[in-house]
């Protein structure tokens, strides 16, 4: 492990094998041995419909086998066609009024965007600050470029936001520097389901103006590759109200992905969006985002940036995609909800969950409990905290019986 031959190891960790991948793959082993019937693979993070099939929305796809070579065939502007940064801003706000300067830049997927903030809003050695249950992901896109990522315990006793702690964290980084980088995966958190409340986000806008108006800079980035999957299209967008007037000093950045919201996860589709008080940092965000995506990426697929402008220009096939979505949205809902009570039911703790593709177990040992897990053919997958289950990949039957058998793992 971590033994390189002629590679450079600068101060990474490189595990010989993804984890997650790793995990599928022993699925998929077993699946051909006893029978796809017998085996639970809720490690993949993508939603499949109650036949285990990958659901992709017929409505895009009719749209993708509609476009001409001229639509996909030539280079991309770096930072997104004009007709794509529209339709990103679309998306994103729906019909809320923004008052703030916004700059966007397309990129592959929500996690260019996490890339892209980090390269430009942080220096080598900084601490990013995330909550404590985070996307594994942030780690290695953070540690690739030589940054560290330093948690705060998302939730304290009551289930709620942990406010205090988020705000130790930030002092501790402030104390240090002039300005910090804040990640928050919400609504619809990764591994969780934990969507911050409307007072929730009050309170941590309350907090971050308090550090501003001392002069301290801060970047909250909002990773939201979940919206479509959390809620009410109104409702889930309500908080961005509150970026509408924040100090100058606070840039917000919220990560777009349309890899679950359009079911496009092959076709690498997102953007990175600012908002500032401040016309000169909303350009300014432009040029270094695009420099740094003419430097890693060069321009994003222009197939996926076409077919999304599409549908959004088009009221009736923007509608079409939304109910063709909704659909999946509340079966997706369901599984979690019967997830969630079954464990209730049981005594299971788990961590409070709103909505979205994860539901997590906090517990000791993760990775024996997933180990014994896998012999009785239940793939989950073990972190640091605890389990994480994707009830997006298997169906509510499943998911009414997962809650007992990780029970008796726990306890044997
Ligand atoms: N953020 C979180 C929390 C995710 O789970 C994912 C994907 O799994 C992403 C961002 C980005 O996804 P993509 O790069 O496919 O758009």
């Amino acid at each position: 492990m971590n033994e390189y031959l002629m590679a450079k190891k600068n101060g990474r960790e490189i595990p010989l094998q993804d984890k997650i991948f790793g995990i599928n793959e022993r699925a998929k082993k077993m699946s051909e041995e006893v029978g796809s019937e017998n085996v639970v693979n809720a490690s993949v993070g993508a939603l499949l419909d109650e036949k285990k099939k990958l659901v992709v929305l017929d409505s895009v796809t009719s749209v993708l086998n509609s476009a001409q070579g001229e639509d996909y065939a030539p280079y991309a502007p770096i930072g997104g066609t004009d007709e794509y940064k529209e339709a990103i801003k679309k998306v994103i706000f729906d019909d809320i009024e923004v008052k703030a300067h916004v700059g966007v830049v397309a990129t592959p997927g929500g996690t260019g965007a996490i890339r892209n903030v980090i390269s430009n809003y942080t220096e080598r050695e900084d601490e990013i600050i995330t909550t404590d249950w985070y996307w594994a992901t942030y780690k290695s896109i953070a540690e690739e470029q030589n940054r560290k990522i330093k948690t705060f315990e998302m939730l304290d006793e009551e289930g709620c936001f942990n406010i205090a702690d988020f705000e130790n964290k930030l002092n501790e980084n402030l104390e240090q520097k002039n300005s910090a980088l804040i990640i928050l995966n919400t609504p619809a958190h990764n591994p969780t389901g934990y969507s911050i409340k409307y007072d929730e986000w009050q309170n941590i806008v309350k907090k971050i103006t308090n550090k501003a108006e001392k002069g301290k800079q801060i970047i909250l980035f909002v990773d939201m590759a979940y919206i479509d999957f959390a809620g009410d299209k109104k409702e889930v967008r309500e908080f961005l109200k509150l970026f509408n007037d924040l100090n100058e000093n606070i840039l917000v950045v919220l990560g777009y992905s349309a890899s679950k919201t359009f079911t496009f996860y092959g076709m690498r589709t997102g953007a990175m969006v600012c908002m500032s008080k401040n016309k000169d940092i909303a350009e300014e965000f432009n040029r270094v985002c695009q420099y740094s995506a003419r430097s890693s990426w060069s321009n994003c697929n222009r197939l996926g940036m076409w077919a999304l402008s599409k549908i959004v220009e088009d009221e009736r096939l923007s509608k079409k995609v939304d109910e063709e979505r909704e659909y999946y949205r509340e079966i997706l809902k369901e599984r979690g909800e019967v997830f969630d009570a079954e464990a209730k039911k049981i005594g299971l703790k788990t961590v409070p969950f709103n909505a979205g593709f994860f539901a997590s177990i906090p517990c000791e040992n993760p990775d024996e409990i997933c180990g014994k897990l896998e012999k009785e053919g239940i793939f989950l997958v073990p972190l640091k905290k605890g389990i994480r289950v994707s009830v997006a990949s298997v169906s509510k039957e499943i998911c009414k019986e997962l809650p007992a058998k990780i029970m008796g793992a726990l306890k044997s």
